[in-house]
């Protein structure tokens, strides 16, 4: 059997990832991972080649994983890709055949495919009418997280006419973990879901008790579904 470099396709569109992954698994070893923690995981026990990412990945930006990647893996194959639902399948074809492209030329570098949306300076045109209407908070509180200050946005005086939390009153009530939950350190990749004492007895998809299996695309919910059966596999070898 001839060696097959490997891929790691890091997508929370699990649409978008079974389709690379398709397209892919004839000519790679196709790894996929519908977080940054789970992606971290595959690559500390993997040898991989190459890292397609989506550039909007929820923890933390897909570019911020790949600058990760180059710091970690200096050679591995990095390329920010738009697997959003807009995207055109050319587009994705062309990200692969520019991964294949740094292989076959022993090249690891970031690369951005999209260039006619996405430049390096981003579009100044939306930037300015998001400052126009948005400005940063003091703080806010993330869950798993705690507070950050200036990490969020909020609508601008002149704007409150379309503001719903002044038109309603709405005020901020906060929604503690368990205190158990180690969703925190997982978003910040110091511990893994399955280092959660809660991870898969009290905490299941039925009953999430944290925001990392909350949402489906959330590190514990993608490690209960995709991870959980090779770490059984590892634990039993
Ligand atoms: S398994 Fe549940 S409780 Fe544990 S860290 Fe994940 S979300 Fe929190």
């Amino acid at each position: 059997m001839p060696f097959l470099p490997s891929v790691l396709v890091d997508d929370d569109g699990i649409r978008s990832q079974e389709a690379l992954r398709r397209m892919l698994k004839e000519d790679f070893g196709v790894f996929t991972a519908s977080s940054v923690a789970v992606a971290r995981t595959i690559m500390e026990r993997e040898d991989v080649q190459i890292v397609p990412t989506d550039q909007r990945m929820p923890e933390v930006g897909g570019v911020a994983f790949l600058n990760e990647v180059h710091e970690a893996w200096l050679d591995t194959a990095r390329i920010s890709i738009p697997c959003y639902a807009q995207a055109n399948q050319m587009d994705e074809m062309q990200a692969i055949l520019m991964l294949a492209q740094q292989v076959n030329e022993g090249r690891a570098e970031v690369e951005n495919e999209f260039m006619r949306a996405v430049t390096p300076t981003g579009n100044r045109k939306a930037q300015a009418l998001m400052a126009q209407v948005f400005e940063l908070r003091e703080r806010f509180e993330w869950r798993g997280l705690g507070e950050i200050p200036h990490s969020a946005l909020r609508i601008r005086d002149a704007y409150a006419a379309f503001d719903a939390e002044r038109r309603f009153e709405l005020g901020y009530r906060s929604v503690a973990d368990n205190r158990t939950c180690e969703c925190g350190a997982i978003l910040r990749g110091l511990k893994r879901p399955i280092d959660c004492k809660l991870f898969g007895t009290v905490c299941t998809p039925e009953t999430p008790m944290g925001s990392c299996r909350v949402s489906s695309e959330g590190a514990c919910a993608a490690h209960y579904t995709y991870g959980r059966h090779k770490d059984a596999q590892a634990s039993a070898a």
